[in-house]
């Protein structure tokens, strides 16, 4: 938020503007691709976007149409790549795609795993010579009990546990050039913990970045207040998270996932603070997806900001995000942060409503909200599951 747009200048939300991408110092400005390999995965998190994949979500994609894609982004002047599906680990050409990415001149190459397969020291090393020099880790709580309930594989912890061990000694010996991070999904069952979480992964584990990222109420938490916590909720636990980074961690942590009118007024009233911890506005590289389009066809067809054409559906992040996967209400037309903000994900919405939601202005610099906040969290309303599924990625 640089300069607060004026009334005539706010963004026009019915022109679906594209890209849009706050201004920030912060941010990488190489332009990334998420490749998705297929939706075979060895964890079943409670939270799954993907639902019940099916035999043909689950089918990894051919080595010569990852190197087709490769070659396509590469070719668009994309510099940053990272692979995912489901469970990148799991593909058989995982090795030769990341060493075809570093011959083709790619210089940030990353997995978003669940990192089980990367305690074998051996499968890790031979990655690491192919040219991976970037690890975000899916972990979701500080101890077994928390973790393996999430991810429902028994076990599961330990072995990320020893997964973490060896990216961060290979990134203190200088080969994770890109950084090794952890995401969390906050959901209704960890984000109590946070600062538990915090303390185990910085401090027990000694990584440097650590993100969380708000549930998406999408898959199998659809509808689930249970897993979906409210905002209001939500907000004096991240509080609490970035006081304790602000004076004692001093990590890199960032949050996505959450409107920016639901913020602390203390957030929003400092810009600093807000490109500091606001991790999907300001510093998330421009991210390209690709991802197996439910329908093969022949000639490109457009669905929501998808181009869907071979078999293969083409979207940019932070479009799909504002344009498909969230809303702006009513209110977001009358919100000076409209264009810096992506709305909310319109699981939540079908969950909670919009009660917390109220438009920003500008004053002296800070973000205001024009009404006050909710006193009592909304109570959940009963939800319809939607029989369609919204199959797409989860970035990292
Ligand atoms: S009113 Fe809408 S656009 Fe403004 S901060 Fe809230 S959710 Fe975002």
């Amino acid at each position: 938020m640089s300069a607060p747009p004026s009334r005539e200048g706010a963004v026009d939300l019915a022109r679906r503007e594209r890209g849009l991408q706050a201004h920030s110092p912060h941010r990488d400005t190489r332009k990334n691709v998420e490749i998705n390999i297929g939706k075979t995965c060895n964890n079943k998190c409670v939270f799954c976007l993907d639902g019940m994949p099916t035999r043909e979500d689950k089918a990894f994609m051919p080595f010569d149409d990852m190197k087709a894609e490769l070659e396509r982004w590469r070719a668009e002047g994309h510099l940053s790549v990272g692979f995912l599906g489901g469970e990148p680990t799991t593909y058989p050409f995982i090795v030769e795609s990341v060493a075809y990415a570093r011959e083709l001149g790619y210089t940030r190459i990353a997995l978003a795993t669940n990192a089980m397969m990367l305690r074998r020291e051996h499968f890790l090393d031979k990655l690491i010579d192919a040219g991976l020099n970037r690890v975000t880790v899916s972990m979701h709580g500080h101890t077994a009990p928390l973790e393996d309930r999430l991810t429902m594989v028994p076990g599961g912890f330990e072995k990320k546990v020893t997964a973490l061990r060896h990216l961060v000694a290979r990134r203190d010996r200088g080969l994770m050039t890109e950084g090794v991070s952890v995401n969390i999904v906050l959901n209704g069952w960890n984000y109590r913990a946070l600062p538990k979480m915090m303390k185990f992964f910085f401090q027990t584990m000694d990584l440097h970045d650590l993100r969380v990222n708000f549930v998406r109420p999408e898959g199998y938490a659809e509808g689930n207040p249970d897993l979906v916590p409210t905002f209001t909720d939500t907000i004096p636990v991240l509080v609490k998270a970035i006081l304790l980074n602000e004076y004692h961690f001093r990590r890199v942590f960032t949050f996505g996932g959450l409107p920016l009118c639901v913020l602390p007024a203390k957030l929003l009233g400092s810009e600093t603070l807000l490109r500091k911890y606001a991790g999907d506005l300001y510093r998330d590289l421009s991210t390209d997806c690709s991802v197996r389009a439910e329908q093969h066809v022949p000639v490109e067809v457009m669905e929501g900001v998808s181009r869907v054409e071979g078999g293969r559906a083409r979207f940019n992040w932070q479009d799909r995000k504002r344009f498909d996967l969230k809303h702006h209400i009513e209110a977001c037309q009358r919100c000076d942060a409209a264009d810096v903000c992506e709305g909310v994900w319109r699981g939540y919405r079908d969950i909670y409503g919009d009660r917390e939601v109220a438009p920003l202005t500008w004053e002296s610099g800070a973000a205001k909200r024009l009404s006050p906040r909710v006193e009592q969290a909304p109570e959940p309303a009963q939800v319809a599951r939607s029989s369609h599924r919204r199959r797409l990625v989860v970035l990292s």
